[in-house]
């Protein structure tokens, strides 16, 4: 089975990869026989973390231009991983504007809880919080998103908060937010999104088997793969297992190198 084209890496123009390198990213790609890879950098303004910045867009696609013309056998996809964009409506109609985006992907990081935003990967942090019912409020919230009209096609890392699953809560099991999920992927489905298996890095499949299935369930028609690398080793890490995954249940890879498989 050819490996899936990486659609969801971040680089040195993401604010939290300072590890991140574009090139070394394509050199990386080349090596491992990737047939295509999307740097898909943050483009966030619900600003939760110290130093984080949106994407200076101009900047960014000029380095595209000069890994295009550098890598030549790689195809090389511009885009951009939207947080929030239902919240942000002006400034993503601006950053859309601003250049040509082959791949954008739609992301909740951050919900809301007393009038405060916070990230999912803070939720271990605040003390009193009531961590399944955060976890139902990002799911409500990614549901609002899919809703919202916002321009993004490929729904990414649906299951974020289970990668900063608090210690001592249940483990985290999809059918506990079954109802939730299943909402999601209706409104995804029924608005041609794509849904994204990101492989955090090689580390765990954001959504598992079982949600790609539901997906299928439902109707989905496509389906994408992010390993949401933030430094040049981890491109494509955990594409082998997150392909069988996806083709058992019952997507296919596309004759182009560059697309998502499809049912
Ligand atoms: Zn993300
Ligand atoms: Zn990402």
């Amino acid at each position: 089975m050819p490996l899936p084209p990486d659609l969801h890496v971040h680089t040195e123009w993401s604010w939290d990869a300072p590890r991140g390198d574009m090139e070394r990213s394509c050199e990386r790609a080349l090596e491992i026989g990737l047939p295509a890879i999307a740097f898909t950098e943050h483009a966030d303004w619900a600003l939760v973390h110290a130093g984080q910045h949106p994407v200076d867009l101009a900047g960014y696609l000029e380095a595209v231009e000069r890994c295009r013309a550098r890598f030549k056998s790689l195809r090389i996809l511009t885009g951009v991983e939207l947080g929030e964009p239902h919240w942000f409506p002006k400034e993503t109609a601006e950053l859309l504007a601003a250049g040509q985006l082959d791949r954008v992907h739609g992301s909740i990081h951050c919900i809301r809880i007393a009038g405060e935003m916070l990230d999912a990967s803070q939720f271990r942090d605040r003390a009193g919080l009531n961590f399944p019912a955060a976890v139902r409020e990002y799911f409500r919230e990614t549901l609002a998103m899919v809703d919202s009209g916002q321009p993004f096609e490929t729904l990414a890392h649906l299951d974020y908060p289970k990668r900063y699953w608090v210690a001592g809560a249940a483990p985290y099991r999809e059918e506990d937010f079954e109802a939730e999920i299943r909402a999601i992927l209706v409104a995804a489905a029924r608005t041609g999104r794509a849904l994204e298996v990101n492989t955090t890095r090689g580390d765990v499949l954001c959504p598992g088997p079982t949600v790609v299935r539901w997906w299928r369930e439902v109707g989905g028609q496509a389906v994408q793969f992010g390993s949401d690398a933030h430094q040049p080793d981890k491109v494509a890490a955990g594409f082998a297992t997150a392909a069988q995954v996806v083709e058992a249940a019952g997507f296919k890879p596309s004759p182009d190198p560059t697309s998502q498989w499809r049912r």
